[in-house]
């Protein structure tokens, strides 16, 4: 599906280009292990050089999709890493604990739900306490349902994306606050549909516009500290969350085809995004909203 390593010169129209997906759906947050066709999140490819050496990162959401290429990425670039996600998610997560090891590098499993407070919090003291300190907070985790009317999204499911895809972020960053030392970075994940709505994900879409809105508004409190907050706003990419009640099934074979490279992408792609934002090189980016999308138009 793909070239050697992220270096490689490559047409991006035909680089990471896949069989077009059937319909399908799974329950619960879904499976990385489920997906048809599989994702490829950099376990061939990523080349690291030494950009994360000896960081310590919190990662959640990273069992699977992009927090899985951003774990395979970080941990190649040099980083220990706690990560975060679902119980039911655990044989996702085993699988990326595995090629962090394999790094040489350590992994430290962290399952839960991170729209719970405790659990959110108390994910930053265990990172804090395993790692020996923290210095990168990387929010991955979203929750994403499709509903074709607002009077299908019940209350009960307004609130659980509100809660896990800004209220676990708010928890986990002012939890992380204490311990970060100047240098540090937290990177959050947004999306295109901050930008450019579906009609179909009205809570969704209004929990990515708020990502990016939070940080950049936290990003100019916290820059005299020396700790730098930056977004990655992802197009279409091919992961659990998509066949897990992100799309209507029957909208999965075309997934990504309306973007400009006529493709969706690949969480591979992404991993490069946030370690340039992770990584001292990028000290003088602040506020950043660094868009991934295949071309698809930003403001
Ligand atoms: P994914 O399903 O692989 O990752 C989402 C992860 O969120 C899950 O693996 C799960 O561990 C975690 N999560 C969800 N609810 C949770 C909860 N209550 N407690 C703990 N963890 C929970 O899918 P992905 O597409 O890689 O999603 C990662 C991020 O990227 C999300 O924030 C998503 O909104 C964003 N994003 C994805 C796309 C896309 O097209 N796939 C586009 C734009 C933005
Ligand atoms: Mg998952």
């Amino acid at each position: 599906m793909t070239s050697t390593d992220q270096y490689t010169f490559t047409n991006p129209v035909e680089q990471y280009r896949m069989p077009q997906p059937d319909e399908q759906q799974q329950d619960g947050p879904g499976l990385d292990q489920n997906l048809a066709p599989k994702a490829d999140h950099g376990e061939e490819t990523y080349r690291g050089s030494g950009r994360l050496s000896g960081r310590k990162a919190l990662i959640t959401g990273a069992d699977s999709g992009i927090g899985r290429a951003v774990a395979i990425a970080f941990a190649r670039e040099g980083a220990d890493i706690v990560l975060s996600y679902l119980p039911e998610e655990q044989e996702d997560a085993a699988e990326v604990a595995q090629l962090i090891e394999k790094a040489g590098r350590k992994a430290v499993l962290t399952p839960g739900d991170i729209s719970d407070e405790q659990y959110a919090r108390g994910l930053v003291r265990t990172a804090v306490k395993e790692l020996g300190g923290l210095d990168t907070v990387v929010n991955v985790a979203g929750r994403q349902q499709t509903a074709e009317k607002l009077e299908d999204i019940t209350s009960e499911s307004f609130d659980q994306t509100m809660r896990t895809n800004i209220h676990a972020m708010f928890w986990v960053i002012q939890e992380a606050l204490p311990h970060l030392p100047a240098g540090s970075a937290i990177i959050n994940t947004s999306s295109v549909q901050a930008y450019s709505p579906s009609p179909t994900l009205v809570d969704y879409a209004t929990t990515k516009a708020a990502i990016n809105t939070f940080s950049k508004a936290l990003a100019q409190q916290l820059a005299p500290r020396g700790i730098r907050v930056n977004v990655v706003a992802p197009g279409p990419i091919w992961t659990p969350l998509q066949t897990a009640g992100g799309q209507p099934p029957e909208a999965l074979p075309k997934f990504g085809q309306q973007t400009p490279l006529g493709r969706p992408g690949q969480p591979a792609e992404l991993a490069p995004a946030y370690v340039y934002l992770a990584s001292a090189e990028s000290g003088y980016t602040v506020g950043e909203t660094l868009t991934v999308t295949g071309g698809m138009p930003t403001p």
